[in-house]
């Protein structure tokens, strides 16, 4: 945002430099030193103030075009929004339900429609953007690669872990050691997720064919498949085989059995 755009929404606003310092907890010298120049504007204040700015335009354009208002949105408007996130989704459905048939608020969404661009972005957290986008970019990947990468990053969060706990109990690593565990542990969780994600997209279509029990058949193959991987390569090492007792193998694979069936009742089920 460029200190001329700032000059021109603050207007927009119909705020000082002190006014729009007050609204968005800063100081006068800060909104003087961006609209000299002087100051870089930081992004996330850019967002707001220009969304702001946005609003206030359509809202004046609105009430100066002399289209009527809707007396439903406005009942809407003053009425306090409901507790708890079920009953708000459903509040903004109505509104937007309402929206959609009612003759007032078409004319008035063309209104802003023929006049204005599309509303800036909605200024939202920097780590909420951050994660939006990451969201976003994982979901176009196939499933087996985005396992791989969801797997890759939960075993790296859990090194992270790891090394700060032993660190803070002053046994920690070298750094240089550290980032070798960090990488490894990468791998090894990228290794892991593959096998569970490329077992999901073979197995999935063709359990969904019988049902529910499909759904749970399918978390408990790809928890099977995930312990094998993590578990086989390990049992092939000789000086540290996993099992020292294959007895125990029955009781991993329940196990592994018992976690699959919840991954598949929360995240397979068919809905
Ligand atoms: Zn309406």
């Amino acid at each position: 945002m460029s200190a001329e755009e700032l000059t021109r929404a603050r207007t927009v606003l119909g705020l000082s430099p002190g006014e729009l310092a007050a609204e968005i907890g800063l100081t006068e010298p800060v909104v003087r030193a961006w609209e000299d120049g002087s100051l870089r504007i930081p992004q996330h204040y850019a967002i707001q103030i220009v969304w702001r700015a946005a609003v206030a335009e359509r809202q004046a354009a609105l009430a100066s075009s002399g289209l009527p208002e809707c007396a439903w949105v406005t009942r809407w408007m003053d009425s306090a929004p409901p507790l708890g996130a079920g009953a708000q989704r459903e509040h903004l459905d109505a509104l937007r339900r309402h929206a959609a048939v009612c003759p007032h608020c078409t004319a008035r969404a063309r209104f802003v429609e023929q006049n204005f661009p599309p509303m800036p972005d909605l200024p939202i957290p920097p780590t909420v953007r951050a994660l939006r986008t990451a969201g976003g970019a994982l979901k176009r990947l196939p499933v087996w690669l985005r396992v791989t990468v969801i797997g890759a990053m939960a075993v790296g969060v859990l090194t992270i872990l790891r090394i700060a706990g032993l660190a803070i109990g002053g046994e920690g690593p070298s750094p240089v050691n550290a980032l070798g565990l960090l990488i490894g542990a990468i791998i090894i969780g990228a290794y892991q997720g593959a096998v569970g994600g490329i077992t999901y997209s073979i197995v999935r279509d063709p359990l969904r064919k019988i049902g529910r029990l499909g759904d749970y058949l399918t978390g408990i193959l790809c928890v099977w498949a995930y312990l094998l991987a993590s578990v086989l390569p390990l049992q092939l090492l000789p000086d540290r085989p996993e099992f020292a007792h294959p007895d125990q193998a029955p009781a991993l694979a329940l196990g592994g059995a018992l976690v699959g069936v919840i991954i598949g009742h929360l995240w397979f089920r068919h809905r």
